[in-house]
């Protein structure tokens, strides 16, 4: 089975719908020459700059995809503040990140609300980028890969198989985001050979090859390269280096 790479910038809490409509019109041009047969390549804004993000692409008839960065578990009604899955369907959005380390470690979310967003997300069409990842301290104690794969189960619990198929799996150390310590490719691909191993378990082999596992944390054009040449990387979450159209067109492109 061979897996489309996906590169999928995270723009966090960055750009207002003025800046997000000049850079979002700035890395369609760059990516002019982008095969997107061969790599995905998708934005994920703030929530109040996807309707203008969107409306640049769909103007450009660009082939960039377009994500959100957290969805609410709910269907709809008295959420203060959330932003429901039929909402961003309604705007074009095909991608949801759920469970970022930022949302775990600020907002308090653990696995049956990871596992809530992952279910509200395929039931709306959209597909599900579950982050998963150990901080500082876990890595020291050396039970990184437990405690991802733990992550892993509870995200994914009570999916079928065509589900978690369909569910995009992003391996961030905590650790290396946003701190220019990137992950050796050795040290990522023993996580994501160890997510795609724990899927083969529990779904079998080839639900486990459908799945694109991604890398993130301090990716940038000039590592993506080493880290993609590992067999279950197949792609990336990329932060801080999404956020300049230049760099992030370099980075697809070498993806
Ligand atoms: P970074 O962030 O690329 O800035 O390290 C990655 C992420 O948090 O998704």
């Amino acid at each position: 089975m061979t897996r489309t790479p996906l590169i999928a910038g995270n723009w966090k809490m960055n750009k207002t719908h003025l800046e997000a409509q000049a850079l979002v019109e700035d890395l369609n041009d760059a990516l002019t020459d982008h095969d997107f047969d061969a790599v995905d390549v998708a934005v994920l804004p703030p929530f109040v700059d996807i309707r203008t993000v969107q409306t640049v692409l769909d103007a450009a008839k660009s082939s960039i995809g377009l994500g959100a960065q957290d969805i609410s578990q709910h269907e709809s009604g008295a959420y203060t503040g959330e932003v429901s899955a039929a909402m961003l369907k309604a705007l074009n959005v095909t991608f949801a990140a759920i469970g970022h380390s930022e949302r775990r470690q600020y907002h308090g979310e653990d696995e049956a609300i990871t596992n809530a967003k992952v279910k509200a997300a395929l039931g709306a069409g959209i597909t599900p980028i579950l982050c998963v990842g150990e901080p500082l301290e876990v890595r020291q104690a050396g039970t990184h890969v437990q405690h991802t794969l733990d992550q892993v189960r509870g995200g994914l619990e009570g999916l079928s198989g065509d589900q978690v198929a369909d569910t995009v799996i992003a391996y961030e150390p905590v650790w290396a985001i946003g701190t220019g310590e990137v992950a050796t490719p050795e040290d990522a691909q023993e996580v994501c050979g160890a997510i795609r191993g724990l899927l083969s378990d529990l779904h079998g082999d080839d639900v486990a090859s459908r799945v694109r596992v991604l890398y993130g944390g301090s990716v940038k054009s000039s590592n993506v390269a080493d880290i993609m040449a590992k067999d279950d990387i197949d792609g990336a979450l990329v932060g801080g280096a999404s956020l300049k159209a230049d760099e992030f067109a370099a980075l697809a492109g070498n993806a």
